[in-house]
């Protein structure tokens, strides 16, 4: 497996309980490396076009109201199988489902507010860092 790109976000639950650091933390630890990083409030245009695969689902409306509701962290992870690496690091979407040791089972605080975003392929990837990163802002 080669060395790929990965889009993370911490979400407004944990950036407004304080868990940026314990959060990089566990990614860190786990072999993932955070090669770009930033702290931006999403306007409600930036947070639909985001979540528009998920335009149709009955959580839509309260998704958006929950991301743009306090700062984010928006990240770029490399490493080894990155996308896949950082989706078992993440745990399962419901935290009640999540594996211990996985970020959500130690911080989230519900199926909404889980605390991180993870790209599900390398192709989402790619697209998620393209919509919050310029070339320039990724130095390794
Ligand atoms: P994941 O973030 O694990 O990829 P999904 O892509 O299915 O999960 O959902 C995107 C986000 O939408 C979730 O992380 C969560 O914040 C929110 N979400 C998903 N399902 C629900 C739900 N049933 N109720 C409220 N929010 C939800
Ligand atoms: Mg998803």
């Amino acid at each position: 497996m080669a060395i790929q790109q990965t889009f993370s976000i911490i979400k407004p639950d944990a950036t407004s309980r304080n868990l940026t650091g314990a959060i990089n933390k566990v990614i860190e630890e786990r072999g993932l490396r955070i090669v770009a990083q930033r702290r931006i409030l999403m306007t409600r245009a930036q947070a639909e076009r985001f979540y528009s695969i998920h335009s149709d689902r009955p959580f839509f409306g309260v998704l958006v109201d929950f991301m743009t509701s306090a700062p984010v962290v928006v990240q770029i992870l490399e490493g080894e199988n990155a996308v896949d690496v950082y989706r078992t690091v993440m745990g399962a979407t419901n935290p009640e489902e999540a594996a211990e040791g996985t970020i959500r089972k130690l911080f989230a605080e519900s199926i909404g507010k889980n605390s991180v975003h993870g790209s599900d392929s390398e192709e989402n990837a790619a697209l998620e860092i393209g919509q919050f990163f310029s070339e320039s802002e990724i130095v390794g």
